[in-house]
């Protein structure tokens, strides 16, 4: 039976952190291992540079980085193809055929970029449209390779819904051509969307608020300690919010009940450490000193993997060579069905 097929990725704008762990690696990595889908990661650095154009040395260095970050964690160039996004041009050709399905109107609408312009102070004097139509480039990546599987974090998801409303219109213009793809979210809601170490609403690579998955352990710590919490919970004995609590978003996100009793044996779980902080008496020193425990446990392997890895920048180039050629192989068949579909088929 032809197995599902998997698109997933991240833009080289940084180095990968633990929302991406929490939002996207670990479901990725679990999918893949299940052996049920076929997985196409892309790195996305065409996309990258659509808020990054004055800075491509950025962009490059960055792409060697988050293929490591996807090795480490357990991506698999023998299950799984990893690719470079601008050197598969059949998706810069199938976004400008998609463009005609999708009005200026439905752009501004969509709640991600939305929030993504009105963060970016470099778009203060205009937003490039590259950037504006970046959820269009998104419907190729996906559609290009037959994917009906796209494992996100929250933030993505109107960009799923985006997509699907492409396929749908595409479809029902020119017959059943694309496949339609559905987004999945982790299950755990912390996981979602994940804050940053500021207390930002989302860590993200371009924020400046994020635990990266290579980090030391010395700065795991120095982050964790100085990472913000309930600014209302002044004494220990005051109550303590646990909502919009970074600290106690992360350890929902990663504490299981084994880390409870390795590290922390008077707490069984989650509920209970909550609990008792939100009751008062529970101290923040406390509470971070375990997250530390838990973060440390989770990313010390990971690095590990990682320094390995770096070791070796010429195999992890020729690694996505091989990815990116059988990207451009498949998206080509997607192409080329896409444009008999439009009645763009000339020579044959
Ligand atoms: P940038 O700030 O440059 O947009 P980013 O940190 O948002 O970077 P992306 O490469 O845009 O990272 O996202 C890759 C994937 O990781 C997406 O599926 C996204 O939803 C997920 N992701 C990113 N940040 C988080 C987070 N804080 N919590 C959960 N998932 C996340
Ligand atoms: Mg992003």
């Amino acid at each position: 039976m032809k197995k599902e097929i998997i698109l997933t990725g991240e833009r080289p704008t940084g180095s990968l952190h633990i929302g991406h762990y929490a939002g996207a690696l670990q479901n990725r990595i679990a999918m893949q291992n299940s052996n049920r889908f076929e997985t196409f990661v892309i790195i996305a650095d065409a996309q990258a540079l659509t808020d990054n154009a004055e800075n491509p040395d950025k962009v490059r260095e960055n792409v060697l980085q988050v293929t490591l970050d996807n090795l480490a964690v357990g991506i698999d160039p023998e299950k799984s193809t990893i690719f470079i996004q601008s050197a598969v041009p059949e998706l810069t050709e199938l976004a400008f055929y998609y463009q005609n399905l999708v009005t200026v109107a439905r752009l501004q609408r969509n709640p991600t970029v939305k929030s993504e312009i009105a963060q970016k102070e470099r778009f203060r004097g205009g937003t490039p449209v590259g950037f504006f139509t970046y959820p269009i480039s998104q419907a190729a990546d996906i559609t290009a390779f037959d994917a009906g599987i796209v494992p996100v974090g929250e933030d993505q998801m109107p960009m799923i819904e985006q997509t699907q409303e492409i396929v749908q219109k595409f479809n029902s213009l020119y017959g059943k051509t694309l496949v339609m793809p559905k987004g999945v979210i982790p299950e755990n809601t912390a996981a979602r969307r994940l804050p940053g170490i500021d207390g930002n609403a989302k860590m993200g690579k371009s924020l400046n608020n994020t635990i990266n998955l290579g980090d030391s352990a010395d700065i795991i710590a120095a982050k964790i300690k100085t990472m913000y919490t309930d600014p209302l919970h002044l004494c220990i004995e005051d109550p303590g919010h646990t909502e919009n609590n970074p600290v106690f978003q992360y350890l929902m996100a990663f504490a299981t009940p084994e880390h409870f009793t390795a590290f922390l044996p008077e707490y069984k779980d989650y509920a209970e450490l909550a609990a008792h902080y939100e009751r008062g008496g529970l101290g923040d020193v406390k509470v971070k000193k375990f997250l530390n425990e838990v973060i440390q446990e989770i990313l010390c392997p990971i690095r590990k993997r990682r320094e390995q890895l770096e070791r070796d920048p010429n195999a992890i180039m020729e690694i996505l060579h091989k990815g990116t050629i059988k990207a451009r192989e498949r998206a080509a068949v997607t192409v080329a069905r896409v444009k008999k579909a439009m009645k763009l088929e000339y020579f044959v």
